[in-house]
């Protein structure tokens, strides 16, 4: 019986410091909600054992588990979180934990988060000896002022020392993280950033726009009009010269923020987007696996108990019915430039995809926003500069 593939995705949810936009689930070093946890960072170990200790449980737990084991895994993704805040020897445990417990594919993609500051040669050197072939590091802006904003640990130099060490490790292929609407950013200053990049000829780059999420630091400086963000306008060049600038240089758009060189996209992102089972590990990390979507508890209390035998230990769990499926397949594939496959829609949910959304496809075919080519719909050009809106009719 031939066996589905699998994505793994690892969370490390521990970071130097708290960026003023992150609402991602994740704690700077000494964070005093971590007191009474089991859990608490600090300088010397800022990845708390204990952590990783649960973590090298759950793997084993899932990797024994039916319907899981003997899947051969496609891709391993650490993110956070600062994952390259693991000491070596935690990666090591790490690594041979996944190694021990499931069958990781050969030509495995196996990536890793990395924020500057966090990373020495020989850190990555022996990353890159335990197998982990691909780095993310997370650049957001080439200018010392915008990086002071954004409340980010390092400073441009220091990403490009990180970049510099990286390539003299081994690593081909590494993704640049950058921001656009940044506050104080001009259209100048991210041209800047993305010449600097550039001239360093990364396989892969995420072009996000920042968005200021309730409950962070930019949240309160906003409310109180401390924020200088860049207006529509500024925002909409900067977004129009991310696509020529990119194109120009040899990157192909291949979803909404990424943009990579040929066949240098980033696979764990893609299975993740055509809805290929993954399963999370680490505090809330979410998984999919078949119809059942289920995440992990958020409170590290909780987390550290790691009581994954037990039902209720799930923050969150759904058995996905086939509307909200379709759904997810309709909105998670329009966020690829090559859209959704006709004929994967049939293969998985047995009905004809214009039987379902016909009039609605059509109605944005006419509009210009989507196109219907060769078995394939994808949003156009104009299509992708409203996608939120497009995707909302397929909910
Ligand atoms: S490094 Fe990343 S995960 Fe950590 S606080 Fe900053 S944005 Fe958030």
């Amino acid at each position: 019986m031939k066996r589905e593939p699998l994505e793994i995705y690892i969370h490390i949810p521990f970071c130097v410091k708290k960026c003023n936009y992150c609402d991602f689930l994740s704690y700077g070093i000494e964070d005093k909600s971590l007191e009474n946890t089991a859990c608490q960072s600090n300088r010397q170990n800022p990845v708390p054992q204990s952590y990783v200790d649960v973590l090298c449980r759950e793997i084993r737990w899932y990797g024994s588990m039916d319907g899981i084991k003997h899947r051969p895994v496609r891709s391993v993704f650490f993110g956070g979180g600062t994952p390259s805040l693991l000491s070596e020897d935690q990666m090591l445990q790490l690594m041979s934990e996944l190694r021990t417990d499931f069958l990781i594919a050969r030509g495995a993609e196996i990536s890793m988060e990395a924020n500057p500051g966090t990373l020495t040669p020989a850190k990555l050197e022996r990353m890159h000896a335990l197998g982990i072939n691909r780095l993310s590091i997370g650049l957001q802006s080439t200018s010392e002022d915008e990086l002071k904003i954004l409340g980010r640990i390092h400073s441009y130099g220091a990403f490009l020392q990180s970049f510099k060490w990286a390539r003299a490790a081994g690593f081909d292929n590494i993704n640049v993280d950058i921001i656009t609407a940044v506050p104080g950013q001009t259209v100048d200053s991210y041209r800047k950033t993305l010449d600097q990049v550039l001239a360093l000829s990364p396989e892969h780059i995420s072009a996000y726009s920042l968005i200021i999420e309730p409950g962070t630091p930019f949240e309160e400086m906003d409310a109180k009009g401390e924020l200088e963000l860049p207006d529509e306008d500024e925002e909409r060049k900067m977004y129009e010269i991310t696509g020529t600038f990119l194109k120009k240089n040899g990157y192909e758009r291949y979803e909404i923020s990424n943009y990579s060189k040929p066949e240098q996209e980033c696979r764990h992102n893609i299975g993740y987007w055509e809805r290929m089972d993954y399963l999370g590990l680490g505090l809330g990390a979410a998984s999919l696996i078949g119809k059942k979507r289920f995440t992990n508890p958020k409170n590290m209390t909780v987390y550290m108990k790691g009581s994954f035998a037990q039902e209720s230990w799930y923050s969150d769990e759904e058995l996905l019915d086939e509307k909200a499926a379709i759904e997810e397949f309709m909105f998670l594939g329009l966020r690829m430039i090559q859209g959704v496959s006709e004929k994967a829609f049939y293969k998985e949910f047995g009905r004809k995809i214009m039987a379902v959304y016909g009039s609605i496809i059509q109605d944005n075919c006419n509009k210009g926003l989507l196109k219907r080519k060769n078995g394939r719909i994808f949003l156009t050009s104009k299509g992708l500069d409203l996608a939120n809106t497009v995707m909302a009719d397929f909910l």
